[in-house]
């Protein structure tokens, strides 16, 4: 997207006048611009999908970047080198995914209960499965499976294995299996 679409000013309560120059300014630099999409010359479905993942991605930019994000800038030059393009290619080609192993999972629910988001499928003696969809990418099951399971694996830079199907994800324990 053209970056002339983003403006970010700030302004006290007090300056009613110049609230009014910059919105009357920013307004008519977007109507040159056109529609958001026609003119950058992208498809309006295809800028539909992007925008799409992209707004997904915001909660996982926001953690893997947080220390960057936090960095107090003290001048418009610094702004302007903290994000380096190349930077910004290769966080969205590297994005990292969560995966649960269906032959490590335990079925403890430990990650089920924690994920902020309930993309974790699962239940009691079930297989659990991360909805990638609703995925938010924060880590926390990654965090949370207990060690001795280890079962949520950290990907990057290939596809997700496709989930377990419903009808193989009960665990039969070897107790009951007697
Ligand atoms: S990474 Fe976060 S949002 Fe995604 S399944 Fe794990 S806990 Fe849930
Ligand atoms: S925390 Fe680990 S072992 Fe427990 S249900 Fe989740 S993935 Fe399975």
């Amino acid at each position: 997207m053209n970056p002339e679409r983003l403006r970010i000013e700030w302004l006290s309560a007090g300056e009613g006048v110049r609230f009014a120059e910059v919105m009357n300014e920013f307004g008519n630099k977007v109507k040159k611009l056109g529609p958001l999409g026609k003119g950058e010359g992208i498809d309006k479905n295809e800028l539909k999908s992007k925008l799409e993942e992209v707004t997904k991605l915001v909660p996982y930019i926001k953690l893997v970047k947080r220390e960057k994000l936090a960095t107090r800038l003290d001048n418009i030059e610094e702004y302007n080198e903290l994000f380096t393009s190349d930077e910004i290619d290769s966080l969205f080609r590297e994005v990292i995914s969560y995966y649960i192993d269906p032959d490590k999972c335990q079925a403890c629910m430990t990650c089920s209960k924690r994920c902020p988001v309930e993309a974790i499928i699962g239940g009691k003696n079930q297989i659990h499965v991360i909805d990638q969809e609703k995925c938010i990418k924060c880590g926390t099951c990654f965090e949370v499976c207990p060690p001795r399971f280890g079962s949520v694996k950290k990907i990057s830079g290939e596809p997700v294995p496709p989930p377990i199907p419903e009808e193989k994800r009960t665990i039969v324990r070897k107790s009951k299996e007697e």
